[in-house]
């Protein structure tokens, strides 16, 4: 340990700042592995509307470490932006949910629903980001119409001409952009307008006290009137119970993801549980 005064001590020495620095390259370390002997997964999590219709999911990634078990992407995200490996990783998310695409357009219940993907700023901002895309869709013979790229403000602070031009032209292709924490980033509100958005999710900061904090109430009813006079979809996500619902529904939000709703699991779950939904609606 670094001592506070005397002769070769290093002042700025901090054992929590060391501890954090190695973690992150130990995670580094094992994320490149588990990318290569591909040990991620993709998770969804519904997005349903007040009418109790499922209307997309969202892709969330899942690495489960064989030592340290559920890896948070709060967690291992940022170090894959950091270290580049987001390439590779976002690469594959996006084959992976083309993939869940093309398997969806065949089982009834599922062939119309959306599927929404993350996507980091320095994946955006890739080269072969449109032609990775532009494969995927034509292999995997996937309607562009049905994958949702979610994006944050985060992109908008930098080369907003740049991100733009590959907005629309992802947008001409059929694609469909959805903003991301919506409120939390520093983006300026005059760029809303100049973006070929189609959807605003609302962060789930804001929800998570709607009911009791006058201020998210107040964040909260204007987003959803933001999304209406801008004619953008809204949705709301880590709804956690019926009265935040119900809530959002009174200010015209009719679209909501949260565990409430359903919690993120495997693919093959979701399937099973909406193709029975749909099942007992027929019979009924
Ligand atoms: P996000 O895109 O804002 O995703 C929503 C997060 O909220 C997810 O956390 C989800 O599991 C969680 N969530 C959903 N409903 C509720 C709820 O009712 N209550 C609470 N407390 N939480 C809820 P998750 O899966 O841990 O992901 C965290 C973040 O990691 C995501 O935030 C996204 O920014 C990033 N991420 C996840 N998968 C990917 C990916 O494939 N690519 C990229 N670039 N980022 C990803
Ligand atoms: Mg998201
Ligand atoms: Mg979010
Ligand atoms: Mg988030």
């Amino acid at each position: 340990r670094a001592k506070a005064s005397g002769r070769n001590s290093l002042k700025f020495f901090d054992p929590t700042m060391q501890k954090e620095v190695k973690r992150r390259s130990e995670l580094e370390r094992k994320l490149r592995e588990a990318i290569s002997l591909q040990q991620l997964e993709l998770y969804v999590q519904p997005q349903i509307s007040s009418d109790q219709q499922y209307v997309g999911m969202e892709a969330l990634l899942r690495w489960n470490d064989p030592v340290e078990g559920f890896i948070s992407p709060a967690d291992f995200i940022p170090i894959a932006e950091s270290s580049g490996l987001i390439i590779p990783l976002g690469a594959w998310v996006l084959r992976k949910a083309c993939q869940i695409l093309a398997d969806w357009s065949t089982i009834p219940g599922m062939e119309n629903l959306t599927l929404s993907v993350n996507i980091s700023p320095r994946q955006f901002r890739h080269l072969q980001f449109i032609d990775h895309i532009d494969s995927c869709l034509i292999e995997l013979g996937v309607n562009p119409n049905h994958l949702e790229l979610e994006i944050t403000e985060s992109l908008l602070i930098e080369d907003i001409d740049h991100t733009i031009e590959r907005m629309n032209a992802l947008r001409q292709r059929g694609l469909r952009f959805a903003l991301d924490d919506f409120g939390t980033g520093y983006a300026s509100l005059s760029y809303l307008k100049l973006l070929p958005l189609n959807k605003l999710k609302i962060d789930q900061s804001f929800v998570h006290d709607v009911l009791t904090d006058v201020n998210d109430e107040a964040i909260v009813s204007t987003i959803i009137a933001l999304g209406q006079s801008l004619d953008l979809a809204v949705i709301a996500e880590g709804v956690e119970t019926a009265e935040q619902a119900a809530l959002l529904e009174k200010f015209g939000c009719h679209v909501y993801q949260g565990y409430y709703f359903g919690k993120p699991a495997p693919v093959d779950q979701w399937q099973k549980i909406i193709s029975k939904v749909r099942l007992s609606h027929k019979n009924l």
